[in-house]
């Protein structure tokens, strides 16, 4: 098979104190690290990275069987350098080789919409069109980070990687708003998926772009991400509006002798939607009967009135939900895991009165504190 190949020499003070910590960190990603005669060896995938750390320099060699493999390689190396450089001292990188032009990021893909659906007065179902998704078509990472551009450009622009490797930061009236969705349905053949957005009042740019919608316009989409569907004897799924994309596809992915119960926080009987049930499962609609969403007890209050353990078997207990029930909803599966509960997720999806990226801000700063 031939390789292609990617190099780079980047000037360091200190080589050895940026590549330890990059090998650290790149091991928690499941990469193969080997060291030999002073050259430290990564495989990730099907490429192989080479990096030697001598006297003020950290030299890199990429070898991959190809341009995808090969680019994720050079941002997980320029984008680890940079964060592990002393503050300040941004270093500069030059790849030469195969791939040094500017180009999209190797999990990227420009979504062309192809058709709209109103499924129920909030929830908007739009399907897409793009080229080359097997990569997406995965039921353990069922989320993507759509790149919506700002209403009214002429020509939406996307971020590129650059010749050092990284993403090219775009001018701010030109940035696309990054927002988190799930692939409801996905069919890689005919290269086309679904996404179904909520309408919500104080919309952003995610809501405000379903609202919108027109057939032909184009959005950007990366990833995927997030944790998936796993393996159990029970099922017991929580979810609001946001979460209920996933729960419906997850519900259609499983075994038909699957046992569970699901738990729906919908804002009234008109939101209700047909689900792809399993025939031992049950579900359990909530209605908030113009009461705001994120501000009520519904899931918490159900969930309280269960009985634990409630059954027999294995049981995985997944839910997505607005913050502050998600923070409750966490508690009560932290609580009775083992008996009881096997395994959880339990995942904020949104938090009242917040958009999205000072959710994320607020989400990393918990993350630090604890
Ligand atoms: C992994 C993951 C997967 C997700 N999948 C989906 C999906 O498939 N479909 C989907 O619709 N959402 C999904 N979400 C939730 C979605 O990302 C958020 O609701 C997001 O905030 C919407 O962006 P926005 O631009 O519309 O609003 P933002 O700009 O983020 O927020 C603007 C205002 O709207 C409020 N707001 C945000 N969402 C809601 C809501 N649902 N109801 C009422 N008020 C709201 C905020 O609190 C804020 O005050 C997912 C989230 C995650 C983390």
């Amino acid at each position: 098979m031939t390789m292609l190949r990617a190099e780079t020499r980047i000037a360091l003070p200190d080589p050895a104190a940026v590549l330890r910590p990059l090998c650290e960190h790149l091991l928690e990603h499941e990469a193969e690290i080997g060291e030999a005669d002073g050259v430290t060896m990564i495989r990730f995938g099907g490429s192989r990275t080479e990096l030697r750390a001598d006297s003020g320099a950290l030299s890199v060699v990429i070898e991959a069987p190809d341009l995808a493999q090969l680019q994720g390689s050079k941002i997980a190396i320029a984008s680890h350098v940079v964060e592990f450089s002393p503050e300040g001292a941004a270093p500069a990188i030059n790849w030469s080789g195969d791939g040094a032009e500017p180009m999209l990021p190797p999990d990227f893909r420009v979504l062309t919409v192809t058709g709209v659906e109103q499924l129920t007065p909030h929830m908007r179902r739009i399907r897409f069109r793009g080229d080359d998704l097997a990569h997406y078509d995965s039921l353990e990472a069922l989320h993507v980070r759509l790149f919506i551009p700002p209403a009214g450009l002429a020509e939406p622009a996307w971020p590129m990687i650059g010749a050092d490797g990284l993403l090219q930061s775009l001018p701010p009236e030109q940035r696309p708003a990054i927002r988190k969705y799930t692939i409801r349905e996905i069919d890689v053949a005919a290269g086309t998926l679904a996404i179904d957005f909520v309408l919500h009042d104080d919309a952003g740019p995610g809501s405000a772009f379903a609202a919108g919608v027109q057939i032909g316009d184009r959005i950007g989409m990366a990833g995927p991400g997030g944790r998936g569907l796993k393996q159990a004897e029970r099922y017991l799924f929580l979810a609001d509006e946001t979460g209920l994309p996933a729960l419906a596809r997850m519900l259609a992915h499983l075994p038909a002798q699957a046992r569970g119960l699901a738990l729906i926080e919908i804002a009234d009987a008109n939101e209700r939607q047909p689900l792809p049930l399993p025939e031992g499962f049950d579900v359990r609609w909530l209605h908030r009967d113009g009461v705001a969403p994120g501000s009520t007890t519904l899931l918490v209050d159900a969930l309280a009135t269960l009985d634990w353990p409630p059954g027999e078997g294995s049981l995985y207990l997944w839910a997505a939900t607005e913050h502050t029930a998600f923070r409750e909803i966490r508690a009560t599966a932290r609580q009775h895991l083992r008996p009881g509960i096997d395994e959880h997720l339990v995942v904020s999806y949104w938090r009242a009165g917040l958009a999205e990226e000072q959710h994320m801000a607020e989400k990393k700063q918990a993350a630090k504190a604890a």
